[in-house]
C-alpha cells in the first residue's frame, strides 16, 4: 500500500499547536497548577495533562474540508475533535495504552463535542492487545419497568421527536462502566490520570467548536432551550446560541468526572448523581421516563464474542448483535466477494475521486440484501437469538451465494429478507428511524495494540437533556416504535433490560496470513454507518486507497430504500449511469464521521497513516 509523503501526525493541522512544541518544565507545570486548580494527579501519576494552547477548531462546521492523513511511526490515534484527539495523543506520548488514551478521548469528546456522546450514552470497542480481539458492550439497556407498548400512544407509533425528547427514550447509560471494565484489562496508567483532561477543559473551558455553534444555531435547536440546565449553558442569556470561539466552562461536570476518577464509576450509577439523572428523567414536564436508581445500579457491561470473517486476504473482526453493523458489514463484502467490483475503481470526477457507477450498482444491491435482513433478523441476542442461533447462517457460504445471485444488471429496487437456515421464529422488519450524532475513535498504541470505539447518546443532543453538565441519551429509540406488524413480532421491540439495536461497526481488519493488524476503523451516521464503513473498507482492501482516500471518497448505498449518493459530491453522470440500470437516485445529505488508522508500510519507516473525515472536525495525531 503506498503511503503518501505526508506530514507526520504530531504537527496536525495549521492553528493546532503541536503537543512537542508546547512548554513541558515541570516548573511550569507546577505553577500552571498552582494558578489553575491543576487536575493533574497524585504523586503516583506518570501523566501530567498540558492543556492545548490553540483554537478549539481549526475548520468549519459543515461542508467539506480536505483533510491531508497523517502518518507516524509508533502510535496514533484519530478523533471527532481536534482537543479529544490531543487528550488520547499524551496519554499515548505518556506511555498509556490504547484503552487508556481511548478514554481520556471519551471524557473530552463528552465535554467538547457533547450532542454526540458523553457518560450519558453507550459505546461498543473492539481491543486487540496483540494476540486477542474482544468486543466490549457497553450499549444502554431499557428500564426494567419498560414495555413493548414504550412508543405507542392509543395503538399509533408516537411522532419521532415526540419520543426523543424527555425521559421517555432515556436508557440506562453504558459507555462509563463498560470502559471501567475494560481498563482493569488492558489500561496501564492509573484510571483517575485519565479523567485529568477533560476535567482541566472543563475547568479552565474550552472554546466552543464551529460544529458544535453551527448545531446550537439550527432551527431544530430550538427544543434544547426547554431544558433549562441546558439553556443556561448552551445559549446566551439573551437566547442567542454559543457563538463558535466562546469560552465554555463545566464545572457541574468537572465535579463528576473528579468523582469518577477518584471513586470509579459508581460514582455515577450510585448516589447522588444517579439521584439525579432519575428524578430528571422521571419529572420531565410532559414526557417522562421509566428510569429507576435500580437500573443504574444494576448496569452490566458485557464481553461478547467478536463477530469475524474473512474477505479476500483480510480478517474482520466488529461487533456483534446487538449491532447489526458488523453482521451487515460481513454480508455485504461477502456478496460482493461474488462480483467483480475490484474491478470498478472510483475515477476522477470535477471535485476529485469518485465511485463509477457500477460500482455503486453491486454496492448498493449488496447493501439492499444486507439491510433486508438486518431489518428482520438482528436485535439483542438475549432475548431473540439470531436465526440458527448464531451469525453463522445468515454468513454461511451457500446462502450468501444465493443472495448475489439475486444482483442482476438492473437494480432490484427493495430486497426481501432471506430465509437463512434456522429462520423459524416469524418476524416483521423493523422500521426504526435513526437520526445522527455519535463519534468514532480509532487508537494504536507502541506495543501494537488497538481500540476502534463507536460512541453515541444517539440523536444530536440525545433526549434533550442535561443533568450535572452531561448528557442523557435517547438510545431507547432504536427500538422498533411498533412492537408487532400483522400480527408478527419485531425482533427489536421494546423489552425491559433488552438492548436497542444499532448499527455502529468499530471495526478491527487483520492480515489473514500474518494476523497483523491491518486497520481500526468505524464512523457515525445512524443507519448508514453500515455503508460509510463498508464504502471505507471497499475502498482501502479492494480499489487500494489509503484511509484518507477512502474516507473522502463520496458516500453512496442503499439501505433497502432509494439508492443514495452525497449531496454536493456527486456528478449527474453518476446518477445517470444509475438510473440507466434502474435505481430509484436520490441525492441526499451525508455527514458521515469516519476516523481510520491503517498500518501503511509492514517494513518501511513509517508504520501508520491515519484518516479524518472531512465533513466533520476530526483530526489524527501521533508519534
Ligand atoms: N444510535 C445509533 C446506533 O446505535 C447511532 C446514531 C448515529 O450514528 O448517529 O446505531
Amino acid at each position: 500500500m503506498a503511503t503518501p509523503a505526508r506530514h507526520t501526525a504530531h504537527r496536525t493541522r495549521a492553528g493546532f499547536i503541536p503537543a512537542q512544541q508546547r512548554t513541558r518544565s515541570s516548573l511550569a507545570t507546577l505553577l500552571l497548577c498552582a494558578l489553575a486548580a491543576c487536575a493533574s494527579p497524585g504523586p503516583d501519576s506518570q501523566f501530567s495533562y498540558t492543556p492545548p494552547t490553540a483554537p478549539a477548531a481549526p475548520e468549519g462546521a459543515s461542508g467539506f474540508t480536505p483533510k491531508p492523513g497523517w502518518q507516524a511511526q509508533r502510535f496514533m490515534v484519530a478523533a471527532a475533535n481536534p482537543l479529544a484527539t490531543d487528550a488520547g495523543y499524551q496519554v499515548l506520548k505518556a506511555g498509556g495504552s490504547a484503552l487508556d488514551a481511548a478514554i481520556a478521548v471519551q471524557m473530552v469528546l463528552g465535554l467538547v463535542e457533547p450532542q454526540s456522546s458523553g457518560i450519558g450514552g453507550g459505546a461498543f470497542l473492539m481491543h486487540w492487545d496483540g494476540k486477542h480481539v474482544q468486543a466490549f458492550d457497553g450499549r444502554e439497556t431499557a428500564p426494567a419497568a419498560a414495555t413493548p407498548e414504550l412508543f405507542l400512544r392509543d395503538g399509533k407509533p408516537l411522532p419521532f421527536l415526540e419520543a426523543v425528547i424527555g425521559g421517555r427514550s432515556v436508557g440506562t447509560p453504558g459507555a462509563l462502566r463498560m470502559l471501567e471494565m475494560a481498563h482493569r484489562e488492558h489500561g496501564k496508567l492509573p484510571w483517575k490520570d485519565l479523567f485529568a483532561p477533560a476535567i482541566r477543559l472543563a475547568e479552565d473551558g474550552f472554546l466552543v467548536s464551529p460544529r458544535l455553534a453551527t448545531m446550537l444555531a439550527a432551527p431544530e435547536a430550538k427544543t434544547l432551550r426547554n431544558d433549562p440546565d441546558m439553556a443556561a449553558y448552551f445559549f446566551n442569556p439573551d437566547g442567542s446560541p454559543r457563538a463558535a470561539g466562546t469560552r465554555l466552562k463545566n464545572p457541574e461536570l468537572a465535579k463528576v468526572l473528579r468523582d469518577i476518577a477518584a471513586k470509579g464509576s459508581s460514582a455515577f450509577y450510585e448516589g447522588s448523581v444517579a439521584r439525579d439523572i432519575v428524578a430528571k428523567v422521571r419529572k420531565h414536564p410532559t414526557n417522562p421516563g421509566l428510569l429507576s436508581e435500580a437500573d443504574l445500579a444494576g448496569y452490566k457491561p458485557k464481553q461478547r464474542e467478536a463477530l469475524c470473517t474473512d474477505y479476500r486476504v483480510y480478517r474482520l473482526c466488529g461487533m456483534p448483535p446487538p449491532s447489526s453493523g458488523a453482521l451487515a458489514i460481513a454480508q455485504m463484502l461477502a456478496i460482493l466477494d461474488h462480483t467483480d467490483i475490484v474491478k470498478h475503481p472510483p475515477v476522477q470526477a470535477d471535485f476529485g475521486l469518485e465511485p463509477s457507477p457500477q460500482a455503486v450498482h453491486l454496492f448498493s444491491e449488496a447493501g439492499r440484501l444486507a439491510y433486508a435482513d438486518r431489518n428482520r433478523y438482528v436485535a439483542d441476542p438475549d432475548f431473540v437469538p439470531l436465526p440458527g442461533g448464531s451469525a453463522a447462517s445468515l454468513l454461511d457460504p451457500a446462502y450468501i451465494k444465493s443472495r448475489a445471485a439475486l444482483i442482476g444488471e438492473r437494480s432490484m429496487g427493495v430486497a426481501r429478507p432471506g430465509t437463512p437456515a434456522g429462520a423459524t421464529l416469524a418476524l416483521a422488519d423493523d422500521r426504526s428511524p435513526e437520526l445522527p450524532s455519535t463519534s468514532h475513535i480509532s487508537v494504536v498504541d507502541a506495543q501494537g495494540r488497538a481500540v476502534a470505539m463507536t460512541t453515541t447518546i444517539e440523536n444530536g443532543f440525545g433526549a434533550q437533556m442535561m443533568v450535572r453538565g452531561f448528557l442523557l441519551n435517547n438510545q431507547l429509540t432504536d427500538f422498533s416504535f411498533l412492537p408487532a406488524e400483522n400480527g408478527q413480532p419485531i425482533a427489536n421491540r421494546v423489552q425491559p433490560n433488552k438492548r436497542p439495536r444499532s448499527s455502529m461497526a468499530p471495526t478491527l481488519v487483520f492480515m489473514r496470513n500474518s494476523g497483523a493488524l491491518s486497520m481500526s476503523v468505524g464512523s457515525p451516521g445512524g443507519s448508514a454507518i453500515i455503508n460509510y464503513v463498508g464504502k471505507t473498507l471497499v475502498g482501502t482492501l479492494d480499489w487500494g486507497l489509503d484511509a484518507q482516500q477512502a474516507i473522502s471518497l463520496p458516500n453512496f448505498g442503499s439501505r433497502n430504500g432509494p439508492t443514495e449518493l452525497e449531496q454536493g459530491r456527486s456528478s449527474a453522470a453518476l446518477a445517470d449511469g444509475l438510473k440507466a440500470r434502474g435505481h430509484d437516485v436520490r441525492v441526499i445529505v451525508q455527514t458521515s464521521g469516519l476516523q481510520a488508522i491503517q498500518r501503511s508500510a509492514p517494513e518501511g519507516k513509517v508504520m501508520w497513516f491515519g484518516g479524518a473525515d472531512p465533513r466533520r472536525e476530526g483530526v489524527v495525531m501521533g508519534d
